[in-house]
């Protein structure tokens, strides 16, 4: 059975990274840069005062003392938004505000809280440095610095400086279109009181909401019957999207029809189970042209495009999540061209025991708590993987390897469990 990294390498491996798209600036928060951005300008672009105050020449403040202040007369003002009418000559001064453009011939700023001041004459009672208050063209950024790499996430700071170079459009990947499908036949939608034998579908709700906090769009194919045409006819509905996610119906159980549907759409299967707890049967797949071909008019895709993958995830919900958590979340953005594709791991100890019975390396649910360079794991309870509520606790996955307890007290790593660009930070104070 395969581990999970030969998992993920083969699925990292497989997927395409989606094409580019240009997109007003505003637009483009949490998307991955498709583009260097190397800068066209200095920042700023001249040298500008950083105070309200009088700009100066140092020169003149020299043997500037509180007992023999020097005399300087005030020439004219320079607003934010202005220029100096001319430039500074010995004896003069211009009163200048925080932003505004030095005048030529000044080479420093006094701040206005140290001058007296009486009508257009200012008395000085100290020296000045060249250069005080005064911030140097392009000490921020000068023309022809690389500011971001490609792939980056861009972020608020990001978009200021692409706005500070005066960049109204920037090139991004395309966000991938995940389209979902639950199977079972005992899956009723929210709204429908369950019958004998019949429960709620939530993982189409999980895996939705993973869509989406993965910064892609969702197409939700709903629910499939446990029977290979129904299941082949909803997954073809989802050609036109960049992935396929389905749940459930994945074992090698009588009523697992997954894989027949897989084979009626030419999919080429790369592997179906992954050495892991919870989450064994899970299917990774292609889905070639062949099956755009077959979908006939209905496909809205363009007719030659790379392979979608195929993610066939396990019924059990809390398997359900992990697996996407594991392989389609870094899936979907390697895809989405971002340069982090894995979420952030942490050392951790255990506040208490551990404990992965069995031949599988185990990702099991727990709450984090104590300051970064102390934090403690605990399990968040029972860790089936039908125990939704494991995940409702968790804020990460502690990665244990196969026969092993982790003891109180003892080092464990925890992959942890956020949301893409959303912080991550908990709002119910879990750490
Ligand atoms: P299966 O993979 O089909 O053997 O399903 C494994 C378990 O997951 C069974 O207990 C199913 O009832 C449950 N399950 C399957 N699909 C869903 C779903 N969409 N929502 C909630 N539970 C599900
Ligand atoms: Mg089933």
């Amino acid at each position: 059975m395969l581990s999970v990294e030969e998992a993920l390498d083969r699925v990292l491996t497989a997927v395409p990274v989606l094409g580019t798209e240009v997109i007003p600036l505003p637009d483009a928060l949490g998307r991955a840069l498709a583009e260097p951005i190397d800068s066209t300008r200095d920042l700023p672009p001249w040298p500008n005062s950083s105070m309200d105050g009088y700009a100066v020449r140092s020169d003149d403040l020299q043997g500037a003392e509180v007992s023999r202040p020097v005399r300087l007369r005030v020439v004219g003002e320079i607003p934010a938004g202005a220029v100096a009418q001319r430039p500074l000559r010995g004896g003069e001064s211009y009163r200048i505000l925080t932003g505004a453009p030095l005048p030529p011939g000044a080479d420093a700023v006094v701040p206005q809280e140290e001058v007296e001041r009486d009508g257009d004459q200012l008395g000085v009672a100290r020296p000045a440095a060249p250069g005080a208050y005064v911030r140097p063209r392009g000490e921020d950024i000068r023309a022809g610095d690389r500011v971001l790499e490609p792939g980056t996430t861009l972020g608020p700071a990001a978009l200021a400086v692409l706005a500070a170079l005066g960049r109204p459009v920037v090139r991004v990947y395309r966000t991938p279109r995940v389209a979902v499908l639950s199977t079972g036949d005992e899956l009723v939608d929210i709204g429908t009181v369950p019958g004998p034998g019949q429960i709620p579908n939530s993982n189409s709700y999980a895996l939705g909401a993973l869509v989406r906090a993965s910064r892609a769009h969702l197409q939700d194919l709903g629910i499939a019957r446990d029977d290979p045409d129904a299941i082949e006819a909803r997954l073809r509905a989802g050609l036109a999207a960049d992935v396929l996610v389905s749940s459930a119906g994945v074992s090698v159980g009588d009523r697992d029809f997954v894989r027949e549907a897989l084979d009626r759409l030419g999919a080429r299967v790369d592997f179906w189970k992954v050495s892991m707890r919870p989450g064994k049967p899970m299917t990774f797949a292609l889905i070639g042209n062949g099956g755009t071909a077959r979908a006939g008019a209905s496909a809205a895709g363009p007719s030659e495009r790379a392979d979608r993958p195929f993610f066939g995830l396990p019924g059990n919900p809390v398997s359900c999540m992990v697996t996407f958590e594991l392989f389609v979340r870094p899936a979907l953005r390697r895809m989405g061209g971002y340069r982090v594709i894995h979420p952030p791991r942490v050392r951790a100890r255990a506040g208490e025991a551990i404990d992965n019975p069995g031949p599988r390396r185990g990702y099991l649910r727990v709450q984090l708590a104590g300051p970064p360079e102390r934090l403690t794991a605990r399990p968040t309870g029972e860790q089936g993987s039908g125990i939704l509520r494991s995940m409702l606790l968790a804020d990460g996955l502690a990665v244990v390897a196969p026969d092993t307890r982790i003891a109180p007290g003892e080092p464990v790593e925890v992959i942890l469990l956020r949301d893409e660009g959303l912080g991550g930070v908990r709002d119910d104070g879990g750490a």
